[in-house]
């Protein structure tokens, strides 16, 4: 069984944003040379998922509109965890969105379904953060 490791990492210019990373994750599997197998993609930090969605902008527009309403920024001072840090809602919008996904490697290729495309969601950003891409096989 052959394994790849490599991490990706980005700089979100703003607090929340959402990258297709589907082109990142393609290119490390290409590198791994690995034809069968597993490929997981997760967040390295608490305050940013990685997740399967479609690439259309209304959708992640809704997708905003509604982590916040469910985990409001504002007020900061309403969060316990919220001493000395403002990301309480980062936290919790990470929860939402998970922190990572498996697909399915089949004849070298990512085994996506229609319309599935792999995403950073950021939540917390202005930083250089991690993706850990672990693929397993043959
Ligand atoms: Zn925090």
């Amino acid at each position: 069984m052959k394994s790849h490791r490599q991490e990706l990492w980005f700089n979100v210019p703003s607090r929340r944003g959402f990258l297709n990373i589907t082109p990142e994750v393609e290119a490390s599997l290409a590198e791994s040379g690995i034809r069968e197998g597993i490929c997981l993609v997760n967040a390295m930090h608490i305050t940013a998922s990685v997740f399967i969605n479609d690439d259309e902008s209304g959708l992640h527009h809704d997708y905003e509109v509604w982590l916040e309403k469910l985990a409001p920024h504002e007020p900061v001072g309403g969060y316990r965890h919220n001493v000395g840090e403002d990301n309480a809602d980062a936290h919790m919008k990470r929860q939402i969105m998970g922190r990572e996904v498996v697909v399915a490697v089949t004849d070298g290729r990512l085994d996506l379904g229609p319309w599935e495309q792999i995403f950073y969601g950021e939540f917390d950003g202005r930083r250089r953060k991690r993706v850990l891409v672990k693929i397993i096989g043959e």
